[in-house]
């Protein structure tokens, strides 16, 4: 079974081909630059056991011609890994926003596609894009199942009590508004494996797995589900990120409105674009913000105390919602590679159970790693998210099923 795995934005298409029967990735890469005048396609290419990179220059008009460019490389006599586009067996597509519709991975059916146009109020900046791939792709790979995983679905069965805002009922009941929680996909994956590595089934498994890259959330997982998260309605609030603020006191963006003259468009950009460790350390790169602050920097030094303690914070509340945790993930970008943000983030945690080595945190990790204290009764972990490799997993499982 060969899936192909379609992550669509506004103006790029990050892919991955697997194998499933053979368990192994047989190319992937990223079409950007989309719509502009100098687009670039970066394209894996395995030989003899080592991965090199391809890199074309050109003009990318849209998405069906990203995408034409990636079926034409994917049959290449000399970079391709396969003969026919038919070989293709499945799309697994990435779609952010499933809202109260989708609860689980799903084949892609002309109600799906009506479902995902209807959702679009709600993710106006990532579900016309991830569409947009689901139709191109239906036409390129028109052989293929097509299928939908929603980067909301793990969070789609989150207590009413942790999901409602506490505003008036009519607000949800006619117009959706909750916390859906995102980067659902990358949870539930690292979820899954650290289940695997404490042997013990993921339904009787509690953890926090706290996803930290440009983009960060947090969440408690009951018995492999997640149960609260730190993002909302949208990907801005809970921790700080990148550009984001993370959470902020709404009544700053009246205040910014009424008092400040700012309009709401240029309110959304400060918080989503100039926010976060950018608005705060000066670059939206942890970094950056590192080096920075070691040459002595103020404001870098601030953003990455609010950084680690925001983390914190939250990793307290959800022990406080768990009430028993297994253990404590820390994936992605900053999760994977700073020992710095691991180690603040825990210190002060010893008395509530998380106590880190810190030889094991400062090691080079690259593979699902233990790092805390012998003897800490809750265990911390390193483990390298792969979104690409669920979204495969999840398609061919539906396909199974369906078959
Ligand atoms: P992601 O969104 O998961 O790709 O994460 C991207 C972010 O990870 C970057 O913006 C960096 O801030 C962070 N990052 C990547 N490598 C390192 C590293 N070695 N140390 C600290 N932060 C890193």
């Amino acid at each position: 079974m060969k899936i192909l795995v379609i992550n669509a934005g506004s103006s790029s298409i990050k892919y991955q081909l697997f194998d499933m029967d053979k368990e192994s990735v047989l190319t992937g890469g990223l079409i950007e630059r989309i719509g502009l005048e100098s687009g670039r396609v970066t394209h894996n290419v395995f030989q003899d056991g080592t991965k090199q990179k391809m890199t074309r220059e050109l003009t990318i008009r849209d998405h069906r011609q990203g995408l034409q460019l990636l079926a034409d490389l994917l049959v290449d006599p000399k970079l391709g890994v396969i003969t026919d586009p038919s070989e293709i067996d499945a799309v697994g597509h990435r779609v952010v926003h499933g809202g109260e519709r989708f609860h689980k991975t799903i084949v892609i059916t002309p109600e799906v596609i009506d479902a995902i146009r209807d959702l679009i109020p709600l993710a106006p900046l990532h579900n016309p894009a991830n569409l947009k791939g689901i139709q191109v792709a239906m036409e390129i790979f028109s052989s293929a199942v097509q299928v939908a995983v929603f980067d909301t679905a793990f969070h789609s069965n989150m207590p009413d009590w942790a999901y409602r805002y506490a505003i008036p009922n009519a607000l949800y009941r006619q117009h959706g508004i909750r916390v859906y929680g995102f980067h659902g996909t990358s949870h539930l994956y690292v979820s899954k494996v650290a289940a695997r590595h404490l042997h013990k089934p993921l339904a009787a498994t509690n953890l926090i797995t706290a996803h930290l890259g440009n983009g960060a959330s947090i969440t408690a997982v009951r018995g492999g589900k997640s149960v609260d998260t730190s993002m909302g309605f949208s990907p801005l609030p809970g921790l700080m990120m990148g550009t984001r603020s993370g959470d902020i006191d709404p009544a700053v963006v009246f205040h910014l409105h009424d008092k400040l003259g700012m309009s709401v468009p240029e309110i959304d950009h400060i918080l989503n674009k100039e926010s976060g460790l950018l608005g705060v350390g000066g670059s939206n790169d942890l970094r950056d913000v590192q080096q920075r602050q070691e040459r002595g920097d103020a404001d870098a030094e601030l953003a990455l105390n609010m950084y680690t303690y925001r983390i914190k914070k939250y990793i307290g509340a959800y022990m406080a919602a768990l009430g028993r945790v297994d253990a404590l993930v820390f994936t992605a970008g900053v999760g994977e590679n700073s020992p710095y943000v691991r180690w603040h983030a825990c210190q002060g945690l010893e008395n509530l159970g998380i106590k880190l080595d810190e030889d094991r945190n400062d090691k080079r990790i690259n593979d699902v790693t233990e790092i805390q204290a012998d003897g800490s009764p809750i265990k911390v972990m390193v483990i390298p998210t792969n979104e690409e490799l669920e979204i495969a997993t999840q398609t061919n499982a539906v396909i199974m099923e369906t078959r």
